[in-house]
C-alpha cells in the first residue's frame, strides 16, 4: 500500500474542491474539467519545488481555473450576495494563502470556503 503524500493529498483535495464548485455553478463540462486538470498539473510543480506551499494550492487551481474560464465560458463564479448591480465574479482571498474563501470585493463579504460554493448559491446540495 503507497503512503499517500501531503503534497499528493494538497493536490487531491484542491481538484475535488474546485470540482465541488464547478458542480455547484452547473459549469462541470468536460473541457471545464480538464482546465482543472491542466492547472493540477501546473500547481504539482509549483508545490513540488516549494512543498510550503500545499495548503495554498486550492486558492491557486481556483485562480487558474477562473482565468481559464474567463476566456471561454465567463465570469465564474458570478456573485449571488449582490442583488443589484452588473453581474460579477467573486474573488479568491487570500489569493496566496491557506483557507481559502470566494469574496466579494464589491460588498465584501466573504460568500463561501473553496468546495462549498454550493450552499452560498443556493443549490441545496447535501452535505453527507
Ligand atoms: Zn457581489
Amino acid at each position: 500500500m503507497d503512503t499517500v503524500s501531503p503534497l499528493e493529498q494538497a493536490l487531491h483535495a484542491a481538484r475535488a474542491l474546485v470540482l465541488a464548485d464547478l458542480v455547484a455553478a452547473h459549469v462541470a463540462e468536460a473541457d471545464v474539467v480538464s482546465l482543472v486538470e491542466e492547472s493540477v498539473a501546473q500547481r504539482r510543480w509549483w508545490v513540488e519545488q516549494w512543498p510550503d506551499g500545499a495548503p495554498f494550492v486550492a486558492g491557486l487551481v481556483a485562480q487558474d481555473v477562473q482565468d481559464a474560464l474567463l476566456e471561454r465560458y465567463g465570469r465564474w463564479p458570478l456573485c449571488p450576495v449582490c442583488g443589484s448591480g452588473g453581474p460579477h465574479a467573486l474573488d479568491i482571498a487570500p489569493e496566496l494563502g491557506p483557507d481559502p474563501h470566494w469574496v466579494c470585493s464589491e460588498a465584501g463579504v466573504r460568500v463561501a470556503a473553496v468546495g462549498a460554493l454550493g450552499t452560498a448559491l443556493g443549490g441545496g446540495t447535501a452535505t453527507s
